[in-house]
């Protein structure tokens, strides 16, 4: 019997953050939208993260030359757009979030990390980001729950946090309000292009097949996203990056701000509850499939060694944390491109195929979404993410035939 046929304007594989919020945006700009998820609404890394809004330039876009810089001034405007969409989001959305933009320190331990700092705050200061050094003694009186011992930090008033397990559904719930069509428990078994450039998208949802045609898909499936424009012929370089998080048992209010290390992998907040959340990068373990490749549909695996040394350099930063109990430590497996930049935007071989994965999606993915939308829905992109197009990539694609 032939499956069930059924269109879409728009056609979003992935109900994650990215996914979710974009289908808000595309659905208000008047677009028929339908999103896919195999699982549950933020069953992938969104759900799974460490909530952080990190707004300051990250070390490597201050040490690696010129182009870093440019790409690190780049993102520094796109934050400064992000903080403006952060800061609105709970009265767009019309529900708390428990966002808390109540600041953010990246703290350093050596004067080489102060130095290094120091730099970084007169690059971020001329892009118009307000980040501010301490030394020493003005972080001692700043923060009281940190370590006497560190060398200062770069504070900026606008970073914070906000709460992964609910941000997803609000976005899921707005986008539904909008008529976008949610399907949950619906997998994308093949994408294929017809002649005159409509996909055709195969699923299977309850056991049983239908297709959807779409002129345009967005495939924001993380690292997943690799295998579905594979489905194309088409070559995406993003690479699954499983990581480790944290959390303490409850403490009075003590951490009212983000705490980041600039030279170390470090993330550290309380949540409004008084669990200390810790995380920064450290990675955990994919697991082995019988074909010895790692199977990105288990629960990656936490790497002890990577534990202890994220629960170390946290408990230096903030030594109150050696008095603390850890309650759970859980795993989530994010996305890296190859050049760590995120890949958002259409895809130069498949007209009407974007893509919108890689990097800390999370902090940025409120602004990415909004502007990515803003690019699928009037077919210009948006200036401000001209930097993450797949176009830089185009040439691994020199091979693939499509209609
Ligand atoms: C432990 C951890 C900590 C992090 N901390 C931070 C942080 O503090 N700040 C920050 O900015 N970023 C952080 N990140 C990164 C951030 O979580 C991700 O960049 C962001 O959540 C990506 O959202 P997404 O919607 O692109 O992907 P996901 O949330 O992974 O969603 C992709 C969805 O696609 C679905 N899918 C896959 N294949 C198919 C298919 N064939 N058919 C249908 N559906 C499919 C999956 O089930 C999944 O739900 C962290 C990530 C991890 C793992």
């Amino acid at each position: 019997m032939a499956s069930q046929v059924s269109t879409a304007d728009v056609l979003i594989v992935g109900g994650g953050l990215i996914g979710c919020a974009s289908a808000w945006h595309l659905a208000d700009h008047g677009l028929a939208i339908e999103l896919v998820e195999r699982g549950h609404i933020n069953a992938g890394a969104s759900g799974q993260n460490a909530g952080s809004l990190h707004f300051q330039i990250e070390r490597r876009f201050l040490e690696q030359g010129e182009q870093a810089a440019r790409e690190g001034a780049v993102i520094v405007l796109l934050s400064k757009l992000a903080i403006g969409d952060w800061a609105t989001l709970e009265d767009r959305l019309g529900r708390p979030l428990d966002i808390a933009m109540h600041g953010g320190l990246m703290v350093a331990e050596t004067e080489a990390e102060l130095d290094l700092l120091a730099f970084k705050v007169g690059r971020e200061n001329e892009l118009g980001l307000s980040t501010v050094l301490l030394d020493a003694a003005e972080l001692r009186a700043h923060s009281r729950c940190l370590s006497p011992a560190l060398a200062g930090a770069a504070w900026l008033a606008e970073e914070g946090h906000a709460n992964p397990r609910i941000l997803t559904d609000a976005y899921a719930q707005a986008a539904k309000q909008r008529g976008a069509v949610l399907h949950t428990g619906t997998r994308v078994t093949r994408l294929t292009m017809e002649q005159d450039g409509t996909y055709r998208v195969q699923l299977v949802e309850a056991g049983k097949e239908r297709t959807v045609l779409a002129r345009k898909v967005l495939l924001a499936a993380g690292h997943w996203s690799t295998r579905l424009a594979n489905m194309l012929g088409l070559n995406l370089p993003l690479y699954p990056a499983p990581l480790t998080m944290s959390v303490t048992d409850r403490a009075d209010p003590m951490l009212p701000f983000l705490v980041q290390h600039v030279g170390q992998r470090l993330s550290m907040k309380q949540t409004d509850d008084g669990n200390l959340l810790i995380g920064g990068g450290w990675p955990s373990r994919l697991e082995r499939g019988e074909d010895g490749l790692p199977d990105l549909d288990r629960p990656a695996l936490v790497d002890s060694a990577n534990l202890r040394a994220n629960l170390e350099v946290a408990a230096r930063v903030m030594p109150a944390l050696r008095q603390r109990s850890l309650l759970r430590t859980w795993t989530g497996t994010t996305c890296v491109s190859a050049d760590q930049l995120p890949i958002v935007g259409e895809i130069s071989a498949a007209p009407g195929l974007f893509v919108a994965a890689g990097g800390s999606l999370f902090t940025l993915g409120p602004v990415l979404a909004r502007l990515l939308a803003q690019t699928i829905a009037t077919g210009t992109m948006a200036e401000e993410i001209a930097l993450f197009s797949p176009a830089r990539f185009a040439k691994l694609d020199a091979f693939a035939v499509l209609p």
